[in-house]
């Protein structure tokens, strides 16, 4: 089967990109399989540019067809923050809450109807014979004046999803990738992977 270096770190992102495209390639990690494999610095403007990135230096550094992610929440109200900087919004070392009690201060003064946020994930592929496509997945919610529900990362528990009335981590693993930012991405690209034709991998 043909084989996909995945440029992420984070097992849980390795396990979840497996179980999606399970038949079509092989998923190798490249923290586990390749020595020495170089830290991207995610500097980009856009999840686009991060995960393009990403994607590149994991190509070049195995020879193989690569694929990353970038992901993160986007707020209207503060004009598309925390955006790329999702991760660190309350600082570089800052963990799952203090990223929560920071969007939670920026957002005090704003009513429920202008709390409109989404969270946006782009996946980025990049082939040896120079193939580059990025795939978009994007989820519209909300978010709250609190927490509810002990499900999922970051910012789930904060963001209620359009169309449910319950928060992202309120809903079981199984809802939330059918509907998540990711899993749609993901579905993208596994339609494409689907019309590459072997030789051209
Ligand atoms: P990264 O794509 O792993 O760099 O994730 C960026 C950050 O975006 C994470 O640390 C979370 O704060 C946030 N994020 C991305 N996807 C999700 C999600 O599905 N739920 C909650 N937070 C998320």
């Amino acid at each position: 089967m043909r084989e996909l270096v995945v440029a992420t770190r984070n097992r849980g992102k390795i396990k979840e990109i497996q179980a999606y495209l399970e038949g079509v390639v092989e998923v190798v990690s490249c923290a586990a399989d390749f020595k020495g494999f170089p830290e991207t610095v995610e500097d980009g403007a856009t999840f686009e540019l991060n995960a393009l990135k990403k994607a590149r230096e994991a190509m070049a550094f195995t020879g193989q067809p690569a694929l990353a992610d970038d992901s993160g929440l986007v707020v209207d109200a503060l004009g598309g923050r925390p955006g790329v900087y999702s991760a660190r919004f309350a600082g570089e070392e800052a963990d799952d809450t203090a990223n929560n009690r920071r969007l939670l201060g920026e957002l005090e003064l704003v009513p429920l109807q202008q709390r409109k946020a989404a969270f946006v994930c782009a996946l980025a592929f990049v082939a040896p014979d120079g193939a580059e496509q990025v795939f978009v997945g994007r989820v519209a919610g909300r978010i709250l004046v609190s927490g509810q529900g002990d499900g999922g990362f970051g910012y789930d528990p904060l963001f209620l999803v359009d169309g449910f009335d319950r928060t992202m981590a309120e809903l079981t693993i199984e809802e939330k990738n059918l509907i998540s930012h990711r899993g749609q991405a993901l579905r993208l690209f596994r339609e494409y992977l689907k019309n590459v034709a072997m030789d051209d991998w």
